[in-house]
């Protein structure tokens, strides 16, 4: 078989997975990444207790689609895992999104009852109910109930605008803003919700691990591709590269910064080893109002490790924006504003047939994990 060439930046998952597909279409691909690992938002680190932590916060795998599980499958085993979040409300802790449990600790059985009657009635197809819902529905007792979760769980949705809605765009992850009428703790709905024995960068090793693949790391990408000054024509170390160059990082960057940067959201991180078994009684607890930590993540709850005596704790301080490279990009920051700037540079990325974007931070959109692996597997199919 005669190979054909393609380029794939950045080796987080959406890479990973494209230049997997794309060595078993026929490609010779040739892979970029800035760091001195692989992995993006799911690299993982191990602490001198022997843990091992996702160094961005809590990610699960969790999908509707059986194909998308059947691929990330073949490079990994994966076990079934129920993800589990507590809010800390003043001296509580309450399942989040919000449900029966939930409803009955904060505010007592007889208003619980109340309000789930009400949920009942006024949505009674949906056993989820966003808080864009509850807010803009006729029943006053939801309506609060909506104002509640706004000023108690979401208070960190810093894109929010006045009348605009809390649930970011395409989200699939971000529960926080449901409340479930049911008793079931479990943060996700995905028909498949299930976490790799050894961790997402073996899973993602094992993706780039191929003959036809080749990868060069600490290697600022954008030092090599170029776009020619006719707007369309990619250059790669000068000279004109005709086949697919999958894109992943922020867009802004490989247009110049042209019409401004894009806004992402961060984070800081930091680590706390404890000699104990187990520190909280789940893997996630969010204290949205706490001026240090929001989010405390142990991780021994997602990785199945037999480490007696020992735990670690992952401390999410208040998001940071992260623009023109300072700070990591952990999300997009999506506002009316943000998306129409994007728009600008998808555009502008259009008129270069050879360059196809995948993954959330090049598309601009809150994808899962599952949901890259989605698209990059319909986009590599097109190609
Ligand atoms: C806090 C948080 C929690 C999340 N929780 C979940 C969850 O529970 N479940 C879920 O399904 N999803 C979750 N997600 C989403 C999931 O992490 C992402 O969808 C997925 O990891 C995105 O992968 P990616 O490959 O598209 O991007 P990234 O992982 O960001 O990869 C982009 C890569 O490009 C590299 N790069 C950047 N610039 C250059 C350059 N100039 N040259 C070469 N390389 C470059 C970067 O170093 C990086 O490795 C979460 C995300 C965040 C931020």
């Amino acid at each position: 078989m005669t190979r054909k060439d393609a380029i794939v930046i950045g080796l987080g998952i959406s890479g990973c997975s494209a230049a997997r597909l794309l060595a078993e279409s026929g490609y010779s691909v040739t892979c970029f990444e800035g760091e001195s690992h692989i992995g993006g938002s799911l690299f993982e680190d191990v602490r001198p207790n022997g843990i091992r932590v996702q160094t961005r916060g809590p990610q699960i795998f969790h999908t509707d689609s059986e194909n998308v599980y059947q691929f990330i499958k073949r490079f990994g085993s994966f076990f079934p895992y129920h993800h589990r979040v507590f809010l800390s409300y003043q001296d509580t802790m309450v399942p989040l999104p919000l449900n029966a449990n939930s409803l009955k600790s904060l505010f007592g059985a007889k208003q619980s009852e109340s309000l789930l009657s009400r949920l009942r009635e006024s949505f009674p197809d949906e056993k989820r109910i966003s808080v864009d819902q509850l807010i803009s529905c006729h029943d006053s007792k939801l309506i609060d109930l909506g104002r509640f979760m706004i000023e108690n769980i979401l208070t960190l949705d810093i894109n929010h605008k006045e009348g605009s809605s809390f649930i970011p765009a395409d989200d699939s992850y971000m529960n926080d803003a449901y409340v479930d009428i049911g008793n079931d703790d479990c943060y996700y709905t995905d028909s498949i919700q299930a976490m790799p024995m050894q961790g997402f960068m073996s899973v993602m090793e094992n993706m780039i691990d191929h003959p036809a693949i080749s990868t060069y790391l600490n290697t600022n990408a954008l030092t090599r591709i170029s776009i020619h000054q006719d707007n369309s024509t990619v250059l790669f170390d000068g000279i004109p590269f005709h086949g697919p160059i999958i894109y992943t990082p922020t867009l802004d960057k490989l247009f110049k910064y042209c019409y401004g940067a894009l806004p992402y959201r961060s984070c800081k991180i930091s680590f706390q080893d404890i000699r104990t078994d187990f520190k909280n009684n789940c893997a996630v607890i969010l204290s949205p109002k706490s001026r240090d930590f929001v989010r405390i993540t142990e991780s021994k709850y997602m990785t199945l490790q037999d480490m007696s005596g020992h735990t670690s704790l992952c401390m999410e301080s208040p998001y940071e924006s992260a623009s023109r490279g300072i700070n990591e990009p952990f999300e997009p920051a999506l506002t009316p504003e943000s998306i129409e700037l994007y728009g600008k540079y998808a555009a502008l990325a259009k008129s270069c047939p050879s360059i196809h974007l995948l993954g959330r931070i090049a598309c601009y959109r809150n994808l899962s994990i599952g949901e890259t692996i989605e698209q990059t597997i319909d986009v590599i199919s097109r190609l």
